[in-house]
C-alpha cells in the first residue's frame, strides 16, 4: 500500500509511475477522495477489475483492427470513478429537456424560421445547403408522413462563472444520431461494482439509474405502432465501419423484446434495393419500412452522389425519419445561434414563458458571422480574445471547432468574405476540471486532469399537431483531459462516465 499523508497529488502521481508529466492544477477536486485516488496499489487492483467489469457488463465497442467484425472486441473507453455533478444544475437539465423537445419539433416545422436563418449558411456550406435543398424537395412535394420521431441529446458543460457561481451551459443540442444511449444504460452498474470494491460503499448507492436505451426505443416502438404495419421493419441506417455497434444492439434489443423487426443497411443498401411504391411507401430488400432510424448520415464524409439520392428518396417516403429533414436541420450550429437572439424563443412559445425562461437560462453567448456590422463585431470580439471563444463550423461527431490561435488564423483569412457565414462564435465554456483515470485500450492509465460534458436524452412522437409523447430518456456523463479542447467518445477524446450528484 502506497502512505495516504499524501500532501502533493504530483509527488503521487510520480511515485505511483502513473504519468509524470500531470502538472495537477490546485482548482482540481477530485471524483473520490484523495486516498483512494492516490493508493496506487488499489488503483492497479481496480484497473483490471473495472476492465472485466465493463467486459462483463457489455460496455463494449468493437476495435479499430476488426471494425467489421464482432470476434474480438474490447471494452468502450470509460473513467475509472464516476464525476461528481451538482444535483441542482443535473436537475435544471433534465427539467428543461421536453422543453427542447418542443423547441426542436417547433423548428423543424418553420420553413420560414429554417430558411432565413440558413439563408446566409447555404450559400457558403455545401453539406448544409444539401439537406436544405432535400427540405425544399420534400415541402414542394408534400409531406407525406404526419408522424413526427424525435430522438435527441442536449449537450451540457458546468460552467465556473468568474462570480463563483456555477451553471448549466448547452454546449449544442445533435438532432440525428445521438450516440450512447446503450452503453450509458449498462455503466450505471460498473461504476457501482468499481466503488463497492474501492470500498466506497455510501457512494456506490449514489450513482443513478439510467436506461436511455428503454427511453429511445420507447419512441421508436411508439411510432412504429402509429405506423400501423406489423410487417413494416424499423431500419437503423448504418456506417460501414460499424464499431460502436453495441451502443446500436441495446436499442435495438428493446425493440425485438417488443417483437418488432429490425433491419441493420447502409446508404449502399439502400441505393441498390430501395425502392417506392405509387403510395410512397418504402421498401428495401422487398421488406416494407415503418422507421427509418438514422445513425450515419450527419456529416459530408457519409456521402456520396448515391447516399445523396438514397436520402431524398427515405425523405420522400412515407416512412417515419428519425429525424426528418426538417429535424435535422434544427439541430445545425447556425440554428442554435438564431435561436439564441432576442424575441426568438418567445415566437416559438408565446405562450409560455417558463419555458422560454428555463431554456434561455441555458444558453451560453452565440454571435453570428452572417456579413454586416454585427458579424464585423463578432470577429473583432473574437481576434482581441480567441481564448475566451470556440469558432464553429457546422459539422457534428467531434474535433471540428476551432479554439484560441487558430481562431486568429481562420478568421484573419476569411474575415472580409461571405465564407465566414460558414461558422458561429460562441463563448467558451469553462468547467471545473476535475482529477480522474481514465480507462482507454492500449493506453496506459494515468491521472487525468479532466472535464466533464453531460448529456441529456429527449424523446418525443407527433402526429399532426398532437404531441403523444415528449419525455426525457435518460442521461450521458462524458469526459475528457483537459489537454483536449474538443472531441466526443466516438472521436477517440472522451471516455463514458456516470455523475455522482453532489
Ligand atoms: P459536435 O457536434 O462536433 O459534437 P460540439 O459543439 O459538441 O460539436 O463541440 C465538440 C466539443 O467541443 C464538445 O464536446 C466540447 O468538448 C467542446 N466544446 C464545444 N463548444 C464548447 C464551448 N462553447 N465551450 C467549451 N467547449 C466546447
Ligand atoms: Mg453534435
Ligand atoms: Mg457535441
Amino acid at each position: 500500500m502506497w502512505p495516504q499523508e499524501s500532501s502533493s497529488c504530483q509527488v503521487f502521481a510520480i511515485l505511483m509511475g502513473l504519468d509524470r508529466s500531470v502538472d495537477l492544477p490546485i482548482m482540481a477536486s477530485k471524483a473520490v477522495p484523495e486516498d483512494v485516488l492516490m493508493n496506487g496499489a488499489l488503483i492497479r487492483d481496480l484497473e483490471v477489475v473495472a476492465k472485466d467489469i465493463a467486459l462483463l457488463r457489455g460496455v463494449l465497442m468493437r476495435t479499430k483492427e476488426t471494425p467489421y467484425s464482432s470476434e474480438v472486441v474490447s471494452y468502450a473507453p470509460f473513467t475509472l470513478f464516476p464525476s461528481p455533478v451538482p444535483k441542482v444544475l443535473f436537475d435544471q437539465a433534465i427539467a428543461v429537456q421536453t422543453h427542447f423537445n418542443r423547441l426542436v419539433d417547433k423548428i423543424s416545422q418553420d420553413t420560414k424560421f429554417l430558411h432565413e436563418a440558413l439563408d446566409s449558411t447555404i450559400k457558403v456550406d455545401d453539406f448544409t445547403a444539401r439537406l436544405f435543398n432535400i427540405h425544399m424537395h420534400v415541402l414542394q412535394e408534400g409531406c407525406s408522413q404526419p408522424i413526427a420521431l424525435g430522438l435527441n441529446r442536449s449537450d451540457y458543460m458546468l460552467d465556473r462563472g468568474t462570480d463563483g457561481n456555477t451553471t448549466l451551459k448547452q454546449i449544442e443540442i445533435n438532432t440525428i444520431a445521438a450516440s450512447f444511449g446503450g452503453l450509458s444504460s449498462q455503466t450505471p452498474a460498473v461504476h457501482r461494482h468499481i466503488l463497492k470494491v474501492a470500498g466506497r460503499l455510501e457512494e456506490q448507492k449514489k450513482v443513478l439509474d439510467n436506461n436511455p436505451a428503454a427511453g429511445l426505443a420507447k419512441g421508436l416502438a411508439m411510432a412504429w405502432e402509429l405506423y400501423g404495419s406489423e410487417r413494416a421493419v424499423v431500419m437503423f441506417l448504418v456506417e460501414d465501419e460499424q464499431i460502436n455497434i453495441y451502443d446500436h444492439r441495446y436499442v435495438e434489443n428493446e425493440l425485438w423484446n417488443r417483437n418488432i423487426p429490425v433491419i441493420r443497411r447502409r446508404f449502399e443498401d439502400v441505393c441498390k434495393t430501395g425502392l417506392l411504391d405509387q403510395d410512397k411507401r418504402l421498401f428495401i430488400d422487398g421488406q416494407e419500412v415503418a422507421i427509418v432510424y438514422f445513425r450515419n448520415g450527419y456529416m459530408p464524409q457519409n456521402y456520396t452522389e448515391q447516399s445523396w439520392e438514397a436520402r431524398l428518396m427515405m425523405e420522400r417516403s412515407l416512412a417515419v425519419k428519425c429525424p426528418d429533414i426538417g429535424t435535422h436541420l434544427a439541430g445545425t450550429k447556425k440554428v442554435q445561434q438564431e435561436v439564441a437572439r432576442p424575441g426568438v424563443l418567445e415566437r416559438f412559445f408565446p405562450d409560455d414563458p417558463e419555458a422560454v425562461a428555463q431554456i434561455r437560462a441555458t444558453f451560453a453567448g452565440l454571435y453570428t458571422l452572417d456579413m454586416g456590422e454585427e458579424g464585423d463585431k463578432t470577429v473583432a470580439m473574437a481576434l482581441a480574445n480567441p481564448d475566451q471563444f470556440v469558432l464553429k463550423p457546422q459539422r457534428e461527431g467531434g474535433g471540428n471547432n476551432i479554439y484560441g490561435a487558430e481562431i486568429c488564423q481562420v478568421l484573419s483569412g476569411v474575415k472580409g468574405s461571405s465564407e465566414r457565414t460558414a461558422y458561429i462564435l460562441m463563448d467558451k465554456v469553462q468547467p471545473q476540471p476535475v482529477l480522474n483515470y481514465l480507462l482507454r485500450r492500449d493506453c496506459p492509465l494515468k491521472l487525468s486532469t479532466c472535464l466533464s460534458e453531460l448529456g441529456i436524452f429527449g424523446a418525443y412522437v407527433r402526429k399532426g399537431t398532437n404531441m403523444l409523447l415528449n419525455e426525457c430518456a435518460g442521461h450521458l456523463l462524458r469526459t475528457k483531459s483537459a489537454e483536449y479542447s474538443d472531441g466526443g467518445v466516438a472521436a477517440g477524446v472522451a471516455v463514458l462516465d456516470n455523475p455522482l450528484l453532489v
